[in-house]
């Protein structure tokens, strides 16, 4: 999924990008969906800006199907890593970027040669595209013409023009021909947000941060639910949740993260003599504020982590149960995974390390020795009405909820609008 494909560096050890002056960014599967792709492209163009920012030389422009990034001599390794993750991206090449005239291009192509050092045997062809109509020579013939002197120098090469496993693209434009010939796979899916916003219930846990990553990848703009109990939960819980949202800005360019204080609300249902329930109780009471989380902020979901069966509060029952507290959808991305998938993913996403850190979350506190794998929902609800001042608990943890807005760069700030102010140019709004 995220794992490069860099099908020269297949071929040998060496790779082109540091030797790239751009790299080319090519959009993923949403270009199928018509007229609103528009409106996605902007989408990733405003995402790979907010990437970009940390590096002031680079000047992004844009394209039918695709961006460019120049690099002025900004890391182009570096680079490629941050803007493979972003959503919509499906492959970036490093490219190196000659004068339209011959022999620039043929001594470019000779030093990508050289840097790429393909080992004896590799299949090799070159695909040259004239899009500018005035270049002397046309396709057919300068894939001849630059192949011809680089099998030359490189005897060990053989010419294979149906699938080579090494293909040097040339792409002939007015002033600038542009020459490449890896590709790296990026993570695909839709831009961020052009599906919508929903509420992520966030736990320091393995399985909530993969389920965030796998709605963020289908468009969904996710904000993040904490619920913490302080003082049983510690400042190091905290923390770590603030880390994991860090580790999904790098997604997101940047996230909200709602930290909801849960101790009173939590501790109203210890002594009622029903702690098999607990669990249910708790569950619930975090989607009731998180419901009135997302009306305020707008979303139309809430996305958690449940995987069906993996403890008591995920099987179905319990997951009828609780779910019955909200009247908003809810989203599983998870549900049906194996937990040994989930954990490859978390991996991937860079979220595993920071997951098994052994902090307290707020409900393994308080888990009782046999939470209920079937719960009653018509006790939990009388149990509920009975509470006494409940919905003012539950009042009381929004409004004492504090909000941040999480970048990659550690640059918190309370929520409000983080403005993107990278150097656009104006054509593209
Ligand atoms: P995770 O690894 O995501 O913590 P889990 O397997 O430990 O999941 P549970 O602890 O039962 O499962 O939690 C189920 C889901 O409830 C989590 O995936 C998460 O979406 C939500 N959740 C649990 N604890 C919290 C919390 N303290 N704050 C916000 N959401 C939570
Ligand atoms: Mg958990």
């Amino acid at each position: 999924m995220m794992r490069d494909r860099e099908t020269a560096a297949a071929t040998s050890g060496g790779s082109s990008i540091e030797y790239a002056d751009m790299l080319l960014l090519r959009f993923g599967e949403f270009i199928l969906k018509g007229k609103n792709r528009t409106r996605f492209e902007k989408t990733v163009l405003r995402h790979v800006k907010e990437m970009v920012k940390p590096y002031p030389k680079a000047v992004l422009s844009k394209e039918f199907g695709r961006i460019y990034v120049t690099l002025n001599g900004e890391p182009a390794r570096e680079l490629a890593e941050a803007l493979k993750n972003v959503f919509g991206i499906a492959s970036i090449s490093p490219v190196k970027v000659s004068r339209s005239e011959f022999e620039d291009i043929l001594a470019v192509s000779r030093t990508f040669l050289e840097i790429i050092a393909p080992a004896q045997g590799t299949t090799f062809k070159v695909s040259a595209r004239r899009v500018w109509k005035d270049f002397p020579h046309g396709s057919i013939e300068m894939n001849k013409l630059i192949a011809t002197p680089l099998l030359q120098g490189y005897p060990g090469l053989l010419v294979d023009v149906k699938s080579p496993e090494l293909e040097l693209k040339l792409e002939i434009r007015e002033g600038h021909t542009f020459i490449f010939c890896e590709q790296i796979a990026g993570v695909g899916g839709f831009p961020l947000g052009t599906n919508g916003k929903a509420m992520l219930l966030l736990s320091g846990g393995i399985d909530s941060p993969v389920a965030g990553w796998s709605s963020m990848r289908r468009g969904l703009e996710v904000e993040c639910v904490h619920f913490y109990s302080y003082p049983y939960t510690s400042e190091l819980a905290r923390q770590k949740v603030v880390d994991l949202a860090r580790i999904l800005s790098r997604y997101a360019g940047v996230i909200k993260l709602h930290l909801v204080p849960f101790t009173e609300v939590q501790t109203s249902f210890t002594g009622i003599g029903q702690d098999n329930l607990i669990i249910t109780l708790m569950r619930r009471a975090m989607l009731r504020i998180t419901t009135q989380l997302a009306e305020r902020e707008g979303a139309l979901a809430v996305v958690t982590g449940d995987s069906l069966g993996q403890v008591a509060s995920q099987t179905l029952s319990s997951m009828n149960a609780i779910g019955r507290a909200t009247v908003l959808p809810l989203l599983r991305p998870l549900v049906m995974m194996d937990k040994s998938e989930i954990v490859e993913l978390s991996k991937t996403i860079g979220t595993y390390n920071l997951s098994i850190l052994p902090y307290e979350d707020c409900c393994t506190l308080f888990v009782p020795k046999s939470p209920t794998t079937n719960p009653n929902l018509r006790i939990v609800e009388k149990i509920e009405a009975t509470l006494p001042g409940y919905s003012a608990r539950l009042d009381a943890a929004v409004a004492g909820t504090e909000t941040l807005s999480i970048t990659p760069y550690g640059d918190e700030k309370p929520s409000d609008v983080v403005t993107v102010q990278a150097g656009l140019q104006e054509e593209w709004f």
